[in-house]
């Protein structure tokens, strides 16, 4: 073919109609309440705040602001559920928790809308990840229920009490699963908060909470900001805190909760490495170095935002990459075609576009696909990052964004050094097609997740969680169980 007519054949065949997802079998109220001993009940200051959809600021429903008495009425509500809920078999617990996942299963489509609309991520991911996952967890942690003197045998594991739990933006739904359901298989109650811009998936998951028939007060689930979150932290009768967001606010909670009893397990940012060396498969490395850094707009604390590429293919792939990156498809997260949808806040646009000058300012050089986005809304089109180094704030920092800084290597040795080279250890990926050179670097790497030959995969089974500056415990896998149990034996 002729190259003027590769290129119109080309448009033309990639040109996709619109394949919005139906809205109309959701139901949001216009107003929710607190969700405290297994009934929605008014906040006692009676304020509320909304919930927006960040893809065209409309309002979606108005959510209450939990305060002191409201927050103390939820851990009371827990204390007294936790008496009998501690007591009854695990096999017992298994069931509701069993039913809680049959639940979200049954109502998946609404689950991926409402998340979709309340914060901003495609379709496509809620719908094929985000919510089925949260299924999944739920399933396997109903399975260890009964189950735990085999977890930890010889041990006697006994729950800790009352936790509270406090969950961030990006994965609203799931994360909320990765907290709950833990804590209920070990025989614990709950008071969870979720994020203030993405508090719907939790509300509805405490109407299914409900329908489980579910001890009253063994899941409360109360909605605010900070300073809600820092009144669960805070109070005196919870026995441990189970918190994901930024590790400013990690570091907030670990200072207050000093020299008290409480348990703590802390899931904060990364900067997770990518490296590509040269005997990787290139195509598949680049579709890995798209979904490390673009998956749900890069709000992921284990993204693959630094990239090092070996450099005698750095070349090739850089262009790969760039080729890839005007296919992205920006926009309607209710689009199934979507492959990048809006920013979760108007204040995490402005902290990546603020970025984003850093990065041009310290020399970096910048390229962004021509595309096309929305004119409302929250919108940032991806964006990659040449010519950094390690003292770059883009190298160093976490953007939460779309945003990939790229840096090449030689040797081994040089990329182990430099993708440790950071205050972060969450997470790391390695392509190449020899296994010899992944156990080697896995060994290597400070990193508490490492993928090898893909990205971003997660599994109920597999332990996550970081070191460093990344925070510590474990979420998943039989590990997950461990932050929610005391042992009772010398074995200690
Ligand atoms: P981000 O900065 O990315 O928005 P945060 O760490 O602030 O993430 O938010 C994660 C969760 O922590 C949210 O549910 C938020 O309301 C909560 N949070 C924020 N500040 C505090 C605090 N001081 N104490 C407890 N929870 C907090």
């Amino acid at each position: 073919m002729q190259k003027k007519v590769k290129e119109d054949f080309f448009k033309a065949s990639w040109k996709y109609e619109e394949a919005p997802e139906s809205t109309n079998h959701i139901q949001i109220k216009k107003q929710y309440d607190l969700f405290i001993d297994g009934q929605f009940v008014k906040p006692v200051g009676n304020k509320y705040f909304d919930t927006i959809d960040p893809s065209n600021h409309r309002k979606i429903a108005s959510v209450a602001e939990a305060e002191s008495e409201d927050v103390d009425k939820a851990v009371k509500a827990a204390r007294k559920a936790f008496r009998s809920w501690s007591k009854i078999s695990g096999k017992e617990r298994g069931k509701y928790i069993y039913r809680i996942a049959r639940l979200i299963q049954e109502k998946a489509r609404e689950f991926s809308v409402i998340e979709s609309l309340d914060g901003g991520k495609p379709i496509r991911e809620s719908r094929d990840i985000d919510i089925p996952l949260a299924a999944n967890h739920f399933f396997y942690y109903a399975g260890w229920a009964d189950k735990l003197t085999y977890a930890f045998p010889n041990r006697n594991p006994t729950p800790l009490g009352v936790v509270g739990q406090i969950i961030p933006w990006n994965f609203p739904l799931l994360m909320a699963a990765w907290k709950i359901a833990p804590a209920l298989a070990t025989g614990n109650t709950v008071v969870l908060k979720p994020a203030e811009t993405t508090p719907l998936t939790a509300l509805k998951l405490a109407e299914i909470i409900h329908e489980s028939g579910i001890p009253n007060g063994v899941v409360n689930i109360i909605t605010g900001a900070g300073k809600t979150g820092a009144l669960i932290v805070n109070h005196p009768d919870i026995n441990k805190i189970a918190f994901t967001g930024s590790t400013n606010v990690g570091k907030y909670i670990q200072k207050a909760i000093a020299g008290t009893s409480k348990k703590l397990t802390l899931e904060l940012g990364g900067k997770g490495a990518n490296i590509i060396f040269e005997d990787a498969a290139i195509d598949q490395a680049v579709e890995g170095i798209v979904n490390a850094i673009f998956f749900n707009q890069g709000h992921v604390c284990c993204a693959g935002s630094r990239l090092f590429v070996q450099e005698s293919v750095a070349d090739l792939v850089i262009q790969k990459l760039k080729n890839r990156m005007e296919t992205l498809i920006v926009g309607n997260p209710l689009d199934k075609n979507t492959d990048i949808g809006a920013i979760n806040s108007k204040k995490q646009l402005e902290t990546i576009k603020n970025y984003i000058e850093i990065g041009t300012n310290e020399g970096g050089e910048i390229y962004q696909p021509k595309c096309s986005i929305p004119k409302k809304g929250n919108w940032c089109v991806p964006t990659l990052f040449l010519n950094v180094s390690q003292s770059h704030r883009i190298v160093q920092e976490e953007i939460f964004g779309p945003v990939l800084a790229i840096q090449t290597f030689r040797t081994i040795d040089e990329v182990i050094e430099k993708a440790n080279n950071s205050p972060y250890g969450l997470s790391a990926g390695v392509w190449t097609q020899k296994g010899s050179k992944i156990f080697n670097l896995t060994q290597k790497l400070n990193a508490g997740v490492i993928w090898a030959n893909t990205f971003n995969k997660f599994d109920p089974v597999s332990p996550f969680g970081g070191y460093k500056e990344s925070g510590f415990g474990r979420e998943g896998g039989l590990h997950g169980l461990k932050p929610y149990v005391k042992f009772e034996s010398y074995f200690n």
